[in-house]
């Protein structure tokens, strides 16, 4: 088995060559799995190999823990001051800023984002949450509390705010995540893998603990060459390990593991579930968990149209929809919905499918023939989610079928005439699909944005204010916009409400999912 990868880019926008192991990342180094595991990376635009990368196995998980455990007992947790730990992220960050282009293609190549939208934003965004949480790690601090009994004069009580020991992080193939930005003409895009694994592992360092993580079996690649950076930065060996493997193996085994304190996940509500049951059935291990979506875009009649639509195209079409914020349930009040049909329509059709690194191109492949139209199990995938839609008897307006001969392209698909229980209304899709629906009133959109088991996020375009709170207010999500989609910020929890998930990244409120609050009290002169 080749256990390094060379891989030569020749394209329009990035020629260069990028090597790295494809082995395990295990105590500081790169090694071989125990069982010698091995998984075809394909490229979804042209459906080849392009590289063999090795897979873990339960084995591999256990090894990877242990060095973990080590590593924060002996090097890391309480033993590296806020400081230390500040620095070593900074220069991590400062290695990937070098190494953008080399990351922005690698994600191209093996996720199908688009290199210019990587380049320009995704790894960006990995950077600005590595200083972001790098900022924090010399600020991770308890509370003198003085109110009722805890501070008298003869005793003193206060917090702690101490690192939790080993996390498990486990983390899609879709993309780090959701920094948007405008790109050409008001086409917008999202963040992806580097930092949604970033995500996870910087405020998890920053607070003192060792880390596990396994990147999605289809997406190992941007992982394994951060691995590279990782030892470049000299992080103590062990305190971050990197095992690509599948998530009924390595996944299963990291949720099921007795040693592993927290595991921070990023996935759909189906393997959430099963995480919360392992880590019920081991040993009760904390969890965070973001999970899928069906969030609702709410135009009414008072928007800017023409902004209402360019948000619209945005938040179901970049990143192909596979973005878990997805804006996949477009209400349009009565009084502008044929124009914005008309408007939003004629913007789909005139959107650019194909090559990845092309610096025309919108809209890359699906990730996977899986993703693209295997269902397993209760999961549907896109184009099957397409036949229910017809099946069920919405209209196909726009799209729905396969784009071009090779790779995993679909058209962008609008639906409408969609009644609320249909599944494509109903269930999280994550491809380009979005149904649009007209509404009347305010209390009727409401309810039917609602009608979810989802509340990951929601979007409401209107120029009045007092309805745009209302609104914002009344619809059971994590995150509301206003006036625009798909836009996370550093500095702001992110997070679902119901089967959306448990717990917050971002901002300083995700640093409560890797702490254990401490209280101590000092005797001072109290006798019995
Ligand atoms: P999956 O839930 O299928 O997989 C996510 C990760 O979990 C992968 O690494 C996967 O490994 C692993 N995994 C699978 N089964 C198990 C298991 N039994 N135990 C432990 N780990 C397991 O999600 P997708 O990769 O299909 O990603 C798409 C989903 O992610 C969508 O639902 C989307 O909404 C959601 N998502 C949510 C976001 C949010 O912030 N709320 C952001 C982005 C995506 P493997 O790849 O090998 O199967």
């Amino acid at each position: 088995m080749a256990s390094t990868l060379t891989h030569q880019f020749d394209t329009p926008v990035y020629k260069g060559a990028v090597t790295f192991p494809t082995q395990l990342f295990i105590n500081g180094e790169f090694v071989d799995p125990l069982d010698k595991g091995t998984i075809d990376v394909i490229n979804p635009a042209t459906c080849k190999v392009i590289a063999r990368v090795s897979v873990g196995c339960r084995k591999d998980i256990e090894v990877a823990v242990q060095a973990a455990r080590t590593a924060y007992k002996q090097h890391w947790g309480l033993k590296v001051s806020g400081p230390d730990r500040s620095k070593l992220l900074h220069k991590l960050a400062d290695l990937v800023e070098a190494n953008i282009e080399h990351l922005a293609a690698l994600e191209a190549l093996n996720v199908g984002k688009t290199f210019c939208a990587a380049k320009a934003v995704d790894i960006p965004t990995a950077v600005s949450l590595l200083r972001y949480y790098a900022g924090w790690a010399d600020k991770i601090q308890g509370k003198s509390i003085q109110a009722c009994l805890s501070t008298t004069l003869d005793k003193i009580g206060f917090t702690r705010h101490e690192p939790i020991g080993v996390v498990g992080a486990i983390v899609p193939w879709n993309f780090p995540r959701l920094y948007l930005r405008l790109q050409r003409d008001s086409a917008l895009t999202p963040f992806r893998l580097v930092s949604m694994l970033v995500m996870k592992l910087a405020p998890a360092l920053a607070c003192g603990n060792a880390a596990v993580a396994k990147p999605s079996e289809f997406t190992p690649l941007s992982a394994l060459f951060l691995c590279t950076l990782i030892q470049e930065a000299g992080f103590p060996p062990g305190v971050i390990n990197i095992v690509p493997g599948y998530g009924d193996t390595a996944g299963q085994a990291i949720c099921e593991n007795m040693i592993i304190d927290k595991v921070a996940f990023t996935g759909s509500t189906l393997t959430g579930r099963k995480i919360m049951e392992a880590a019920a059935r081991s040993n009760l291990k904390k969890i965070s968990l973001e999970l899928g979506g069906k969030s609702p875009n709410i135009i009414f009649d008072d928007a800017d149209v023409e902004q209402a639509v360019k948000w619209a195209i945005s938040g179901i079409f970049a990143n192909q929809g596979e973005i878990c914020v997805a804006g996949s349930r477009i209400y349009v009040q009565a009084g502008i919905y044929d124009d914005f049909l008309q408007k939003f329509t004629h913007s789909a059709q005139h959107l650019r499918l194909g090559d990845p690194f092309s610096p025309d191109t919108f809209q890359g492949p699906q990730i996977s023939e899986r993703q693209f139209e295997t269902p397993i199990l209760r999961r549907k995938r896109v184009m099957d989610y397409i036949k229910s839609g017809q099946a069920e008897g919405a209209t196909l307006h726009l799209g729905g079928k396969r784009h071009g001969t090779e790779g995993y392209f679909i058209q962008p698909t609008i639906f409408t005439g969609c009644k609320p229980n249909m599944k494509i209304v109903k269930e999280e899709i994550f491809g380009p699909v979005a149904a649009v629906m007209k509404f009347a009133t305010e209390e009727e959109v409401i309810e039917q944005a609602n009608n979810t088991t989802y509340g990951l996020a929601c979007s409401v375009f209107t120029k009045d204010i007092d309805r745009a709170m209302r609104v914002a207010s009344n619809i059971e999500a994590g995150t509301a916009w206003v006036n625009f989609t798909n836009w996370p910020d550093l500095g702001l929890p992110f997070g679902g409400f119901k089967q959306s998930g448990v717990g917050k990244d971002l901002g300083e409120y995700a640093l409560e999912n890797y702490t254990n609050v401490k209280a101590v009290l000092i005797n001072i002169g109290m006798k019995i």
